[in-house]
């Protein structure tokens, strides 16, 4: 059981092939033949731990969904693209995303603990990046330098809890020696994929570079667990605010009741719902796209009934500068076209 709590020894054990993968399934590989070429386009990866929390023989279980290969991933009905944001016409220097004038993005690495098959970045699984991993930091903290606008810098992947820890702590402690640099920001899907990533150590480690924000994506609430739960009251206790980034995903959480009990429990773990994403046009995800008419109408009974504190921002991210544009529910604005909605003496929701 010691071993089960060591993120090491997770990592190493991951699922990464058929074989394993039939293993836990109690299938025949045969069975998973259709699934070959998928992997060969998009690996698999899946912790012992995340592979706990899902019924393996459910294909309908949303955390399986997750995870687990899909021949869909290679039907491009919808023309996916592989970069529909652009990411990789707007790199300043490899691997930095500079989007916005105030903040700029860091793509450490391409290596995440689970392969999401949702991932909008899935096109960077199978890329080795060329040269050090180290020179491609600094270049990075070199661009930050001398530009003078960027005053928070996010660190993403991938997962950057994956390069080495003293490596990582190097690289937050340039970007932050930067004197326009302001506020640090790591993602990191870690604490639901791979929570004792998140160790004492580590937490002493952030909490040197606060002002510091951890962005985590939960999906589901059965990702709420006593180990993700404890992960992210690790940071919280080391003074680091934890928040999520949801994904809008088909067969996993487009339905009011599944969001609501999601956002009702990271309420009840202290993590703030911050970004509900429409889940972009990536080649390889067409399956997983709800329509943006149901991201609103969920969205729409959820103002109407949760707690404030509950509540993401629902927005559709767009390529080059438009970035991400908010979806917001207006009919519930009463229909009054001259503008002045207060002269209302009953809302139309009150009929
Ligand atoms: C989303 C994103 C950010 C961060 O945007 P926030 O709205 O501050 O969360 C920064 N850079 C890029 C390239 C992004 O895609
Ligand atoms: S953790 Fe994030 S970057 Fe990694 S596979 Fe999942 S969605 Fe993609």
């Amino acid at each position: 059981m010691t071993d089960w709590c060591d993120w090491k020894w997770q990592f190493r054990n991951r699922i990464r092939s058929l074989e394993k993968l039939a293993l836990a399934l109690e299938r025949p590989v045969a069975s998973l033949a259709p699934c070959r070429p998928v992997i060969r386009s998009y690996p698999l990866a899946i912790t012992p731990y995340y592979l706990s929390l899902l019924d393996p023989a459910d294909e309908k279980d949303p955390l399986r969904r997750q995870c687990f290969p899909d021949p869909r991933e290679l039907s491009f009905s919808l023309g996916g693209m592989t970069d529909p944001l652009g990411e990789e016409r707007t790199m300043a220097v490899p691997g930095l995303i500079h989007r916005y004038p105030d903040r700029c993005l860091a793509i450490v690495t391409g290596d995440c603990a689970v392969y999401c098959r949702h991932c909008n970045r899935k096109r960077m699984w199978r890329e080795k990046k060329p040269g050090g991993v180290r020179e491609r930091l600094q270049a990075m903290v070199d661009h930050v330098a001398r530009t003078p606008s960027i005053r928070e810098v996010i660190v993403s992947g991938g997962d950057p809890l994956l390069i080495p820890e003293r490596m990582l702590d190097w690289f937050l402690g340039a970007l932050q020696a930067v004197p326009h640099v302001e506020v640090l920001r790591i993602g990191s899907r870690a604490p639901v994929t791979l929570p004792m990533r998140i160790t004492p150590e580590l937490c002493a480690m952030l909490k040197r570079h606060r002002p510091l924000w951890f962005n985590t994506q939960f999906n589901h609430v059965r990702e709420i667990t006593p180990e993700s739960a404890a992960a992210c009251e690790r940071l919280l206790t080391a003074g680091i605010p934890v928040s999520n980034q949801s994904v809008l995903l088909k067969g996993v959480n487009d339905d009011y009741e599944t969001m609501r009990d999601l956002l009702y429990g990271l309420e009840r773990i202290s993590v703030r719902p911050y970004y509900l994403f429409q889940c972009d046009p990536v080649r390889g995800t067409d399956h997983f796209r709800a329509e943006i008419w149901t991201g609103m109408e969920i969205m729409e009974k959820l103002w109407r009934t949760i707690s404030g504190l509950c509540l993401p921002r629902y927005v559709l991210d767009c390529p080059g500068d438009r970035g991400k544009i908010p979806l917001q529910p207006f009919s519930l604005l009463p229909e009054r076209r001259d503008g002045n909605i207060h002269s209302f003496e009953k809302s139309p929701q009150m009929d």
